[in-house]
């Protein structure tokens, strides 16, 4: 049966529709593997009174091979009906006219949010010495910035006409190299800013976060970062009842307040090395929270163990995510970690409410990691004298997860 969005809130059958889409190289090893373990935790929190209807729909190589399409139609509509999906990595295809998947999911469903949450497992190698003072939830703006794609090539009609636009009729007389530049075009918008704000602010409230700090680089850019920041502060105030007491922000919430505060990307990127423990839900532009989603993530395991989903809360569709590529080098070798598909399904469970079984699945991943039960990835960067003689297999590593899910 159809999760629906009813009255703001998400309607969530017992049985439910979710599609999944396998993915290329590592996808059809992980994929598969993480619907184990939802399955299991959900049959094992809720005794056998709920369970996921798992829809498959194709894309990227095994959509080409069957339709001649890296991202059929049918594919779109069975996510649209099922309002929420799930998908391993697909290959980018390479050369002109080629759209990319990940995008045109994104642009049809229109996921502005690109939630990224980071937290620490105990005995996963990191390069911080606190790395347990990480414990983030980026929040990503996805439609907008430097990434609309609007831009234009060095050399070409357009970008003359588009420099002699700037000179002639906006006065622009400050681009360095006007013979030989390319120009890209950053839209921020403020409808734009304000629906991914309010979500950050709307999960912290939700989660019980103690601030929600706004990620920008608006001393440069004062109109398009700086609009970011200022119209997020306007609407701490106007749609929160944000107060201000000592120069600072503060959102009332029944159990005490929530903190609205910012700060400038690059020093941002030197906080969270030094001080992490300061920052906890993060709002940020497209480009400044590609950098720094990579970047956090890396404190705490890297690419194998983040999680990541696409989401519109307004409409509810939302498409969880494995956050890394399709890793062709490792591909059928079960050596994959398949934790970053998982917890992006731990995620999906909480996102639908069923926070039992998404609990189930994070203390038995806690449990076996800090008993050293790792994959290759992260058994490679534990010092030789701290780690287990040998790692364990994708199949394996899964296998052992799920009688851990069923023991605890
Ligand atoms: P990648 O993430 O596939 O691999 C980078 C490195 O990380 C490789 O050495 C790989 O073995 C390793 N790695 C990645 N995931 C791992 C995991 N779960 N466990 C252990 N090791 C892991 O990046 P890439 O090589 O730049 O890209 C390969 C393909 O994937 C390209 O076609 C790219 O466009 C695509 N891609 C897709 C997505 C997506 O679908 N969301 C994201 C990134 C890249």
């Amino acid at each position: 049966m159809r999760i629906k969005k009813e009255n703001g809130r998400l309607s969530v059958p017992d049985a439910a529709d979710i599609v999944y889409i396998e993915g290329d190289g590592v996808g059809h090893e992980i994929t598969e593997k993480m619907i184990r373990v939802l399955n299991a935790a959900i049959e094992h929190a809720y005794d056998g009174k709920r369970s996921i209807n798992w829809r498959k729909a194709l894309a990227g190589g095994e959509a080409i091979e069957k339709t001649g399409c890296n991202l059929p139609d049918e594919t779109i509509e069975a996510i649209k009906d099922s309002l929420i999906a799930i998908k391993g990595p697909l290959m980018t295809p390479v050369g002109k006219g080629a759209r990319s998947i990940n995008v045109a999911l994104r642009q049809t469903l229109d996921l502005y949010a690109c939630v990224r949450p980071v937290e620490y497992f105990e005995g996963v190698p990191s390069p911080l010495k606190h790395p347990e003072n990480v414990d983030l939830v980026i929040f990503r703006e996805n439609t907008e910035d430097i990434y609309a794609g609007i831009e234009w090539d060095e050399g070409t009609e357009d970008v003359k006409r588009v420099i002699a636009f700037l000179r002639s009729e906006m006065n622009v007389n400050r681009i360095r190299f006007p013979e030989t530049s390319a120009i890209g075009v950053k839209p921020v918008s403020k409808e734009g800013s304000e629906r991914l704000i309010r979500a950050a602010i709307d999960y912290a409230i939700a989660n019980k976060r103690r601030s929600v700090t706004l990620v920008h680089k608006g001393n440069i850019m004062k109109f398009t970062e700086g609009g970011f920041l200022r119209w997020g502060y306007e609407l701490a105030e106007r749609e929160y009842s944000a107060y201000k007491e000592d120069n600072r922000l503060y959102i009332p919430v029944p159990d005490g307040r929530i903190e609205i505060k910012n700060c400038i990307c690059d020093a941002f990127l030197q906080n969270i090395l030094l001080h992490p423990e300061a920052y906890d839900v993060v709002a940020t532009l497209n480009l400044n929270g590609d950098y720094v989603s990579d970047a956090v993530a890396a404190e705490v395991g890297g690419i194998g163990i983040a999680p990541g989903a696409n989401i519109n809360y307004m409409t509810g569709a939302a498409v969880f995510e494995a956050t890394h590529g399709t890793a062709p080098d490792i591909a059928g070798k079960n050596v994959v970690n398949p934790l970053s598909i998982i917890l992006s399904g731990v995620m999906m469970l909480e996102y639908i409410g069923w926070t039992e079984a998404a609990e189930s699945i994070r203390n038995a991943i806690r449990k076996m990691i800090a008993s050293g039960y790792v994959t290759k990835d992260l058994w490679l960067l534990i010092p030789e004298d701290e780690r287990r003689s040998s790692y364990l297999g994708t199949a394996e590593f899964t296998g052992m997860l799920i009688s851990s899910i069923c023991e605890i």
